[in-house]
């Protein structure tokens, strides 16, 4: 068993001699900004239950039960800021090492905190859009309609049903972002994993497809995951705290 130290002196040689590292996030890259893993989480999850794709389009009711629980969830990720983690990807991205992030989250923070191409695989939960016509705003606005009075706000042009642009439930996954994802993840020569149990899907394909492709993978995350036996190095400690460590 080696020490952190060594593991770090081992994780910061591999990012050093990588120039394709794709950075792979979960929830655990955001809870040291405050936002907590929503399948962990008590509170608001637990007093609602989750609306799926379908019922959100058939019925008015699905949907002010939707919004009642987004009108909550809503000024937390407007206010969350990226934390040292999230800063440390955009660093490596600037100096021309990390090719892309590939996301489950939706709160936005790579992109605050500069990484340039995310690869949200659920969406994102920053802007909502009108399910006919494509209309797109920002979700603060739709904040302020909820906070308004509104309790199923639709489309100011074509009155079609507006929804944040996260993948709901029962939604397919976007085609192209996942395929992007996989492209860039079997071409990375370093998979840095950050954050994610890797329990669902698709989240559980990019180490094997990394690992295929002959890539090394640094995996940080508080509780072990059923890959580790393939990363070089594993850290279970603080990700704001391992890569601001690590890309110094
Ligand atoms: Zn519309």
């Amino acid at each position: 068993m080696i020490d952190v130290d060594e593991q770090v002196r081992l994780a910061r040689g591999l990012i050093s001699t990588a120039s394709r590292i794709v950075a792979f996030s979960g929830a655990g890259i955001s809870t040291e900004s405050g936002l907590a893993d929503f399948r962990s989480q008590g509170g608001l999850w637990e007093r609602y239950r989750i609306v799926t794709f379908q019922e959100f389009i058939a019925s008015h009711a699905s949907r002010v039960e939707y919004w009642s629980m987004r009108r909550e969830l809503i000024p937390g990720l407007i206010a969350a800021q990226p934390n040292p983690a999230h800063h440390a990807l955009a660093k490596l991205e600037e100096a021309g090492k990390l090719r892309c992030v590939i996301t489950q989250n939706i709160d936005g923070l790579h992109q605050s905190a500069g990484s340039k191409r995310v690869i949200e695989l659920h969406g994102t939960n920053m802007s909502a859009s009108c399910l006919d016509c494509g209309r797109q705003w920002p979700i603060a606005e739709i904040q302020q309609r909820l906070e308004a009075g509104e309790l199923d706000p639709h489309c100011t042009a074509c009155h079609g049903l507006v929804k944040p642009d996260t993948v709901s439930f029962g939604q397919a996954m976007p085609v192209e972002a996942m395929e992007q994802a996989y492209r860039a993840t079997a071409d990375c020569d370093l998979f840095l994993m950050i954050g994610s149990s890797l329990e669902v899907q698709p989240a559980n394909q990019f180490p094997m497809v990394a690992h295929q492709g002959g890539a090394h993978l640094i995996f940080i995350n508080r509780t072990a995951t059923a890959f580790d036996h393939l990363a070089t190095v594993s850290f279970s400690e603080s990700a704001g705290r391992i890569l601001s460590s690590l890309t110094e």
